[in-house]
């Protein structure tokens, strides 16, 4: 029998044996750019797990910095909000409220 999740393991008696093992889930990824979110953790306290800053665990650090700067530039009246692209535009709105 061949089980998905299946892993060679050296149980006391000497000789190894199958077992199948919970598979982990995949790293967080960036909703925007799809790369690896950095700084994430498995283990620890909620604020251990994942930066605090603004969008920490959610966005990756370039993806936040390009959302940022739209925000700024939303409040500074130099662009308006229908200007801000579509897929950026919903945490642009959430990086006004937090301003
Ligand atoms: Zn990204």
């Amino acid at each position: 029998m061949v089980l998905r999740n299946a892993k060679k393991v050296r149980i006391p008696k000497g000789y190894a044996k199958i077992r199948s093992v919970k598979k982990r889930g995949n790293k967080a990824r960036c909703p925007l750019c799809r790369s690896i979110v950095l700084g994430v953790n498995r283990k620890g306290s909620k604020t251990e797990r994942r930066p605090s800053r603004i969008f920490g665990g959610t966005l990756c650090n370039a993806c936040v910095t390009r959302v940022m700067t739209e925000a700024a530039k939303v409040k500074e009246e130099v662009k308006p909000l229908d200007h801000v692209k579509l897929e950026i535009k919903k945490y642009v709105e959430v990086a006004l409220n937090k301003m």
